[in-house]
């Protein structure tokens, strides 16, 4: 099948390569670096499917267009899937597929990462020691195994998260419309969301992106924390209302913040932009704070789980070509 590949990047062309040729190279795939949108979606004309990342914005005006150029399929390289006009795809007759799961241990890793750098300030520390500047002053953290960790989402990789904070000894609490009986048994406490906040000193973002969850964490939710607690966001930008958020640093409400992925994040991550000047005045204050600390969504970002979406990725292609369905579509079922 020809697959037009959007906002490839050299590990994407890596791995996708790999499993490409592992499977017999039955596609042949077009890499292409720039992000599918109303001005770029001409570059897959011809293509019967496409393979798109979390940033291409797949709504009903690309999508129409697409069908009209052929395309059948949007292949994504991702669990998410809140960047796709799922109604639209269906009405079009486009089918849509993801890679449910690859590595929910990737996420959660990077998690327990952000919580442990932020409570032992690591990101000062790493500079300060550099500069000769052996203080402790500032660098006071606290025992995790002692406190709340607050889990907003018990999936595979709220779940994951669980298992490994089990291993500190903390306290876990979780909020999910679907709790999950063997974390239960495990341990873990479920809670209203509110009591959730109420609580714990660590929350941790892991619900996917929909209209229900946008802005989950607003002005309101940030009333009910504890003064001083961590927030950590690894799921979905949007989940969070960022402006929110910076009143609760500036009060100190919110003691320290973990991002993985951030609301506006589509004009900023997977790029160098360094030479450039950050044109977006929000992101900027958040970098201002020395109790914040943002990575560029690169939570999925280790080997196993590259070589786990592009041999997901090829399968979707694959099966698609041979019966009409391929392994994980998705439809608006998922929208319920
Ligand atoms: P999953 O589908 O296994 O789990 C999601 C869980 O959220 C489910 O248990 C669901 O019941 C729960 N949920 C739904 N609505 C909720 C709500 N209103 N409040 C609380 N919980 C709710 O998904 P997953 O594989 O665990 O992934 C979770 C999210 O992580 C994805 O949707 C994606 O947005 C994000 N993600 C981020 C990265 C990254 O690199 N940062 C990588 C992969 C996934």
């Amino acid at each position: 099948m020809d697959v037009t590949v959007f906002s490839t990047r050299g590990y994407d062309r890596e791995f996708l390569d790999i499993a490409n040729s592992a499977a017999g190279a039955p596609h042949v795939l077009h890499f292409i670096e720039a992000g599918l949108s109303k001005q770029t979606v001409a570059l897959a004309k011809g293509a019967t499917a496409i393979c798109v990342f979390v940033n291409d914005r797949l709504d009903r005006t690309v999508l129409a267009s697409l069908r009209e150029q052929g395309t059948r399929l949007v292949a994504l390289r991702s669990a998410g899937f809140n960047h796709v006009d799922l109604e639209a795809a269906e009405t079009l007759g486009i089918a849509v597929a993801r890679v449910p799961s690859y590595s929910p241990e990737a996420i959660a890793e990077h998690t327990i990462a952000l919580i442990l750098s932020l409570n032992r300030k690591l990101h000062r520390a790493y500079v300060r020691v550099r500069e000769g500047n052996f203080a402790l002053d500032g660098l006071l953290g606290f025992d995790l195994g002692k406190r709340t960790v607050g889990i907003v989402g018990t999936g595979k990789i709220g779940a994951t998260v669980t298992r490994i904070l089990g291993g500190f000894g903390c306290r876990i609490l979780a909020f999910d419309p679907s709790p999950d009986a063997d974390l239960v048994a495990s341990g873990v406490e479920y809670v209203t969301f509110p009591e959730l906040l109420q609580q714990a000193d660590v929350i941790s973002i892991h619900c996917p992106l929909t209209p229900q969850t946008h802005h989950l964490i607003n002005g309101q939710a940030l009333q009910l924390i504890r003064p001083g607690a961590m927030l950590i966001n690894t799921s979905r930008g949007a989940v969070v209302d960022t402006r929110a958020v910076i009143e609760g640093l500036k009060s100190g409400k919110i003691g320290s913040l973990g991002l993985d992925v951030y609301e506006e994040e589509g004009d900023l991550f997977f790029r160098d932009l360094s030479d450039e000047m950050l044109q977006d005045d929000v992101f900027a204050r958040l970098l201002t704070f020395p109790n914040v600390l943002i990575t560029g969504h690169q939570a999925f970002f280790t080997r196993e789980a590259l070589s786990a979406i592009a041999e997901t990725t090829i399968r979707n292609i694959s099966t698609f070509e041979t019966t009409g369905q391929a392994e994980y579509q998705i439809g608006t079922e998922l929208l319920a």
